[in-house]
């Protein structure tokens, strides 16, 4: 027989399935996700840049008028009646360059030297207060230890300018507080410019305007100058805070873009969102920072939301993939499995119909195929082995039948008989009644035999109206009572044709194995030919049994 090697070898339904399944739920998840999360981060950013507009705004209009009345009591301080007269006349006395004036001179800085301390007594934050000659050079201080004090470059300019002097204090000096320098000319009630009164005054006062500023806890507010180095925080750290620490860059760009939101790394490795504005008059900045997480909470509830939505679809749409695939794979290997016994020959398969969808249907096709391939199946072997006329088993099939026996035999060595049987002058039914009379005969011969034997016993048409029947397990008595039945039955039978009675006699060669050691289905034949002749010779209508000789 054929033999068919069914392999599926493709990549498999379950895994299309599952893939397909996967990608439809991960596409829309992750689009959404990161439509909504950068939409999220824009409006948060954009909530977050006004509530630090607004705050920076309100530190510059606070920052704005902390300076203004910082200058405004310069102002009033300079124009006090003590400093112009006697820096006038400290004037006057260094024009003339007489040696008698010295001591004078002297005097007149001590009376300067003593109303600067009187002032700065009355505002601490003045850290230093000096008086300056029309050149620059300091005259007189509030402190006796003589500060050094320079004047920022270009003040001449500023002077010009702006009527006041604004500059940075040397930051490397021993203090650690933040300061400023202002200077403001003094002039003569004839207004010629005599000298300049200065002050290095504390930042500590423009902090605490800021914090007031700065309600809210999270948010952190530094005073910085242009190298970036922080004069003063509302948050104020252990260790001096730069932001020029997470590089120049981002520093840079603070100043390149004011008022603009960015993102940076702070000085403590924080992701930090900031703002930065200059401060008015001044050359120094505030720089609004908040921490970039707090800001961005939401976003990141919103990140953790979406990874939890998106594991539980794939969760879903994983199982229901998996039943889906299931589903279709389970009638499916039904089929293939049944598919595959019918390729081998085995067509008793009957695949059981669970659903009525389309692969139940294809299901209940595919077994009314199989009923369909047997049923031809169960002809042709039919058809193989059955006369067509009698219905009995045909000449091919009896010598099978007989082989089969005669091999049963020699190995068990259970006797059994066979009956050789031609009926008498049927050449005479043919020719008196008619071919198809004759046929008909036949075939109620065929019936006799049937209804006379067991199922075990095979009867045959051996050729034209000669038939072989073989008797299982039967001895020689038992085959000749058979044969003897059959024989009477024909007598006995008519069959009624055109209304014409037909009667038919048989004559029957009773031959049994029986003992014998060697024989083939041949001699077997032979010897039952031999004894059907005999019954034909002693006038027919009856039964011969053979007598075989024992070889032994
Ligand atoms: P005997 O008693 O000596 O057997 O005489 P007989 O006439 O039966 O024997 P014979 O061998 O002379 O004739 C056999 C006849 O059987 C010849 C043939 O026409 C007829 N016959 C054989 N096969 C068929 C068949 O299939 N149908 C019909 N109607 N007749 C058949
Ligand atoms: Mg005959
Ligand atoms: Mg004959």
């Amino acid at each position: 027989m054929e033999e068919f090697d069914h392999k599926i070898t493709t990549f498999g339904i379950r895994n299309r399935i599952l893939i397909f399944a996967l990608v439809v739920a991960l596409i829309p998840s992750l689009s959404l996700g990161w439509a909504f999360h950068t939409q999220t981060q824009k409006l948060l950013q954009e909530k977050v840049e006004l509530e630090l507009h607004s705050i920076i705004n309100s530190a510059q209009r606070e920052a704005g008028l902390w300076f203004k009345e910082h200058t405004v009591n310069m102002r009033v301080f300079s124009n006090s009646f003590v400093i112009s007269e006697n820096l006038e006349q400290f004037a006057n006395l260094n024009k003339r360059e007489e040696s008698n004036t010295t001591e004078q001179m002297a005097t007149t800085i001590a009376i300067l030297s003593e109303y600067l301390m009187l002032v700065q007594s009355q505002f601490q934050e003045y850290k230093q207060l000096l008086l300056l000659d029309d050149t620059g050079k300091v005259i007189a201080q509030n402190s006796k230890n003589n500060t050094p004090f320079t004047l920022p470059d270009n003040w001449e300019e500023q002077l010009a300018q702006h009527k006041m002097i604004i500059g940075e204090t040397d930051a490397s000096g021993a203090s650690t507080e933040a300061t400023f320098l202002l200077a403001i000319p003094v002039f003569s009630h004839k207004q010629v410019f005599l000298g300049l009164l200065a002050t290095e005054t504390s930042l500590n006062g423009l902090q605490s305007v800021m914090k007031s500023v700065a309600l809210s806890q999270s948010t952190k507010l530094s005073l910085l100058n242009r190298d970036g180095s922080i004069l003063g925080s509302t948050i104020q750290a252990d260790t001096p805070e730069s932001i020029t620490h997470s590089g120049n860059d981002s520093l840079k760009n603070l100043y390149a873009n004011p008022m603009k939101l960015s993102t940076y790394m702070s000085s403590n490795d924080k992701k930090v969102v900031g703002v930065f504005a200059l401060l008015p008059h001044l050359s120094w900045g505030i720089l609004m920072e908040k921490d970039y997480d707090l800001v961005f909470a939401e976003v990141l509830k919103l990140k953790n939301i979406t990874l939890i939505i998106i594991a539980i679809l794939l969760t879903v749409t994983g199982i229901a993939a998996f039943f889906l695939s299931y589903s279709i794979l389970s009638p499916l290997k039904r089929l293939i499995k049944g598919a595959g016994q019918v390729a081998d020959g085995d067509l008793n398969v009957k695949l059981p119909v669970k659903n009525k969808d389309e692969l139940g249907f294809t299901i209940s096709v595919f077994n009314d195929m199989v009923v369909r391939l047997r049923n031809n199946h169960d002809e042709l072997e039919m058809l193989a082995t059955v006369d067509s006329l009698t219905g009995l088993t045909n000449r091919k099939h009896l010598m099978d039948t007989l082989a089969l026996h005669m091999k049963r035999y020699a190995r068990h060595r259970a006797p059994f008989s066979i009956l050789m049987a031609d009926l008498d002058h049927f050449k005479q039914v043919n020719d008196n009644y008619g071919h198809l009379a004759g046929d008909a005969v036949l075939r109620k011969v065929g019936k006799i035999f049937n209804e006379t034997l067991r199922s075990i016993d095979t009867a045959g048409r051996y050729g034209g109206e000669e038939f072989l029947i073989i008797l299982d397990n039967t001895g020689e008595q038992e085959a000749e009572q058979t044969a003897e039945r059959i024989r009477k039955a024909v007598e006995e039978s008519r069959i009624t044709r055109d209304g014409k009675t037909i009667q038919v006699t048989i004559s029957i060669g009773v031959a049994t194995i029986c003992d014998m050691v060697s024989m083939d289905d041949g001699q077997l034949i032979g010897i039952a030919d031999k004894a059907l002749y005999e019954a034909k010779q002693q006038g027919r209508n009856r039964i011969v049994v053979a007598t075989i000789k024992s070889s032994e």
